[in-house]
């Protein structure tokens, strides 16, 4: 059977990645970090493992790792989806924000993909996926701290995925467009059609999206496929 890690999962995307991943007849585990109540109700929804594990936080990561693989004996997918974002001016931006945003988004990525990778080299196979973003492709103004992480991580993948294809394992990104979670709330209706009008497809994206793409990449379907960025936005950048 399959095995999967997903970072932040217990609401928005990394839940539907799971739901996702589970129905396929996957072994997933997730993590989250305050949505308790979320993330029981998911796990008793799919059978999956929740680990409440700050994805910014070394030993944590330690512990969430060793909980996984004492409970899968090996894991064949990681998807490090776990992130918040932050609005406003990069002048206004305190220092603490710039760090946490990194910590989260690039340093848990880091430390989640280090901790599994031997393992996954041990058995010559595997799929890293990282959740990152259309802003990371062209930049968002508000949202620059934000941008600069989701780029981070492609650079990163890229370099991850030449450094471990000849242990079998590949590794590519996820980067969605608008899609409507909990990470929307602030927009109002107006907002959120202004965002339907410049999406040539016509809608907002669906957490659905996101993870019908995730798993396709995990899938043996995807086999040639490493050090790429699927984009899940529907036209919106192009
Ligand atoms: P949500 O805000 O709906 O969910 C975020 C998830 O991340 C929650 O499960 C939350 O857990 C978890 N999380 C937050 N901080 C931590 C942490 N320190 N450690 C572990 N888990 C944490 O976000 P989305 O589902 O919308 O976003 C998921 C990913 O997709 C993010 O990486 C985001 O940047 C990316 N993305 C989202 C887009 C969108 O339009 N929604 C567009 C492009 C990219 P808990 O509630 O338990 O704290």
């Amino acid at each position: 059977m399959k095995t999967a890690l997903v970072t932040g999962a217990s609401r928005g995307i990394g839940a539907q990645i799971v739901r996702k991943l589970a129905g396929l007849g996957w072994r997933v585990a997730f993590t989250y970090l305050a949505s308790e109540e979320a993330a029981k109700g998911l796990a008793k929804e799919t059978g999956a493992l929740a680990i409440r594990c700050d994805a910014r936080n070394e030993q944590e990561i330690a512990a969430a790792t060793e909980t996984v693989l004492h409970a899968f004996r090996h894991v064949d997918a990681l998807v490090h989806n776990a992130g918040t974002a932050w609005t406003g001016l990069l002048q206004d931006m305190p220092t603490e924000t710039w760090d946490d945003l990194f910590s989260l988004h690039v340093k848990g990525a880091f430390l989640h993909t280090r901790a599994l990778l031997p393992s996954m080299i041990s058995r010559q196979q595997g799929s890293i996926l990282y959740i990152t973003s259309m802003w990371g492709e062209v930049g968002a103004s508000m949202e620059v701290g934000y941008s600069a992480c989701k780029a981070a991580l492609m650079g990163m993948m890229k370099g991850l995925a030449k450094e471990v294809g000849p242990s079998g394992i590949r590794v590519n990104c996820v980067s969605p467009g608008v899609i409507d979670t909990d990470m929307m709330k602030g927009y109002s209706p107006e907002d959120k059609q202004a965002l339907v009008e410049e999406t040539p497809l016509g809608r907002l994206g669906k957490a659905e999206d996101v993870a019908q793409a995730v798993s396709f990449l995990l899938s043996d379907d995807a086999a040639f496929i490493t050090g790429q960025t699927l984009s899940v936005n529907g036209g919106m950048v192009i």
